[in-house]
Formats: structure tokens, sequence, C-alpha cells
């Protein structure tokens, strides 16, 4: 029986206060209304900014709430003016957006698309200002307009990217965030050249990420940084040739990495949010041609200093958004990227659960276990 236009019972795993477990729920998911879709999650997965906003510490609390933005599923139904998606096709929902309109969606140089940009704060559908989500008629707030911890959810079109029908699932899920940020960094903006030399600040799920794109990319020499050790063994996996740990050394890491690569690395890819890092990984790139490119989300209040001859020297600093990538054109060549087995998702996923122990995802995370744990839906 179609399900079309109706409303759907459904699990899902609620957040009703801040930094306590998730509680699954039965709740009902309203029809897709203009520009939207409805998705059936098949696999999900659990990124840091999930557990940054469930712990709500630095922001204004927003609960109850349906967490999770890293996602693959199947389009359940349509709404009004939704031209570019059919139920039945295979999908990844995506925390920003593309609304092909704009002034960034025009330019081949951005991907901050004025309406679906990233919006932590907002907990409703943009068309209507309403959640789709509820509990005996009580609204669930969405989340960066994902909420992918539910069986059925649903996104505006813009945030959906369509795939290939033959990709599993749950691998691809993955491409959703933290891989085609650090991936992305790194082929789109840092751009190394095959056998350049590459740092990589931060060695977490996106600065792996980062690494698996110099690798791609042919780099000859990658070079972890980062201040926990017992990341450096999963790094090997990732093609991370050298390993260095500031707190093993009494000079700056800058002058570290510019002894090992005789004046500075080619490109480095700062992925840690830390700003001292941030400085570290602009003033290690080679004068004359270096590019250092920063992911990372910094506090409020830091401020990025280094001497205005570190520019003059010509050194380059970017930042970068989601990798550069256009959410709905780039994601699928991702996923092609992938079926072609020129890059590799399966050491990434580092453990699994079922739905109902969602929890467990997080326990893995908090506990640094993990890099990423597929969910798996229905289970
Ligand atoms: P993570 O916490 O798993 O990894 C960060 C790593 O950095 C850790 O291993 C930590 O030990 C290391 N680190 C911290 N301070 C350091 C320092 N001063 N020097 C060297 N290493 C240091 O995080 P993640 O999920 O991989 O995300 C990395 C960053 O990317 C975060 O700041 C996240 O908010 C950001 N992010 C940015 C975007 C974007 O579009 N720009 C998207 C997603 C995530
Ligand atoms: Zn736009």
């Amino acid at each position: 029986m179609s399900t079309t236009g109706q409303i759907i019972r459904c699990k899902a795993a609620v957040a009703w206060e801040a930094g306590k477990p998730l509680v699954m729920e039965e709740v009902e998911v309203a029809p897709p209304q203009k520009h939207e879709v409805r998705i059936k999650i098949l696999f999900t997965s659990l990124c840091h900014t999930d557990v940054y906003f469930w712990e709500a510490k630095g922001q204004t609390p927003l609960f109850p709430r349906i967490f999770g933005h890293e996602a693959g599923g199947i389009v359940e139904s349509v709404g009004e003016g939704v031209t570019d998606l059919q139920p039945g096709d295979h999908v990844l929902p995506v925390f920003t957006g593309e609304c092909g309109d704009c002034r960034h969606c025009h330019s081949e140089e951005s991907n901050m698309c004025d309406l679906l940009r990233i919006n932590t704060e907002r907990g409703v559908m943009i068309h209507d200002g309403e959640s789709r989500f509820s509990i005996n008629g009580k609204p669930i707030h969405h989340f960066v307009g994902t909420s992918t911890f539910s069986e059925y959810t649903v996104v505006h079109s813009g945030q959906v990217a369509k795939i290939n029908p033959d990709a599993p699932l749950d691998k691809v899920c993955i491409v959703s965030c933290g891989l085609s940020t650090g991936l992305g960094a790194t082929l789109n903006v840092a751009k190394p050249k095959k056998g350049q030399s590459v740092a990589i600040f931060g060695l977490g799920a996106v600065g792996l990420a980062a690494a698996e794109g110099a690798r791609i990319a042919g780099a000859s020499r990658v070079i972890g940084v980062d201040l926990n050790p017992k990341r450096f063994d999963e790094a090997k996996k990732f093609g991370v040739t050298e390993f260095v740990n500031p707190k093993d050394h009494d000079k700056p890491v800058q002058q570290v990495i510019a002894e090992m690569t005789d004046g500075g690395v080619d490109r480095s890819v700062e992925c840690t949010g830390s700003v001292q890092a941030m400085i570290q990984a602009f003033e290690c790139v080679h004068d004359g041609w270096g590019v250092a490119v920063l992911v990372g989300v910094p506090s409020k209040d830091d401020a990025f200093k280094s001497h205005p001859m570190n520019f003059l020297n010509e050194r380059t600093l970017k930042g970068t958004f989601f990798g550069n990538y256009k959410p709905k054109t780039d994601i699928p060549g991702i996923v092609e990227m992938y079926m072609n087995k020129e890059l590799e998702l399966e050491k990434f996923i580092t453990h699994t659960v079922p739905f109902s122990e969602i929890n467990k995802a997080f326990d893995y995370m908090l506990k640094g276990e993990s890099i990423r744990c597929i969910i798996t839906m229905g289970a």
C-alpha cells in the first residue's frame, strides 16, 4: 500500500535532553511539503558534529531533537515542485544544500548556497517553519535539515544527492559529511601535485579523509601531526608515512617540519579546530609555493596571528567548507570514485551497530575508539 501523502509512524532515536542517551520512540513523520522529499533511511553514521550539538555545551540547546546527518536511503515520496527526484531513487541527504538559484550556486567557485547553507540553530523546515516530526502531537526538532536517526525523515530536495543505485549504502553513507570534507580539502583546495609532500594536522575522520585525498593525488610524503599518539597506528592504513607529535619536540612544529622537508611541505591541511595548529599548518608550508588549507572549526574567540612576511614570501592560506563540494552536483561523483575503486571507504568504518543500540555509537566516539560507526536501521 502506498504511503504517499500519509503520515508514517516509525522508530526514531530522540534526544530529549543534552548529553542524555537517545530514546527509541515511535514518531509520526508528516508527508513532504513543497520542495521536500521523504526518505526511508537504511544506514546512518555518527559524526562529531552530532555529538557536539547533542552535548550542547557551546550553543543554544534545542530539544527534543532528532540528530543524524550522515546517511543513505531511498526516496519514499516527493512534495510539490520536486522534479529531479522520485520514489525509489537512492540518495544521500547532506547537512548543507544547493538551491541551484542563488549567486553561490551559480558560481563555479562556491558551495555556500544562500538558501540551504548549514544552519545548526534551525529545528524546523524552511518552507513553513514547522517540524515534520511529532510524538502525540508534540513537535520534535530537526537537525541541520537531515535528522537521519529516524527510519523516515523529510529533507529539502536541495539537500539530497541522487547517487548510483548500485552503490552499497552501508559504505557510501559516510560520503554525506566527514569523508567529503577532508577529501575535498585536499583534492579541491590544497591540490597537491603528484610527488609533492603534504602535512595533515589532526588525524580524526576528517584528517584521515584528507590523507586519503593525498594518497589519491599521488603525494610522495604524507606527514601526520597529532597530539594523540594513539591516532598514529590507525593513520598508517591511510598512507600517512611519517608522524610528528608536537609534544615530543622542544621546538615549534613548523621548524620540525621545515627540517624534515628541506624548508617546508608543499601542502598542508589542518583538521583539528585548534588555532595553534592552524597557525602551524600555515607556517610549515614551503615559501614560494606552499598552500595551507584550514578545515577545523575554531572556538568563538580565536584569532589567527602570523607575521605578514609569511604571506609575502609566497605562502597561501585558504579555508574550506564541506571540501568545496556542491552537494547535489558533486557528491554523486565521489560515490562513483568509490565504485571505480579510486577511493577506499572500508578503512573508515571501524564499528557497526543495530539502530536499537545507537547509543553505543556515541560511546565508541566519546572514547575515541571509532572513526566511523555505521548504524543499521530496521535492526
Ligand atoms: P577529531 O576530534 O576526530 O580529530 C581531531 C584531531 O586533532 C584529534 O586526533 C586531536 O588529537 C587532534 N588535535 C587537536 N589539537 C591539535 C593540535 N594542536 N595539534 C595537532 N593535533 C591536534 O575531529 P574530526 O571529526 O576529524 O574533525 C576535525 C575538525 O574538522 C573539527 O574541528 C570539525 O569541527 C571540523 N569540520 C569542519 C568541516 C568544514 O566543512 N570546514 C566539516 C566537518 C568537520
Ligand atoms: Zn543556492
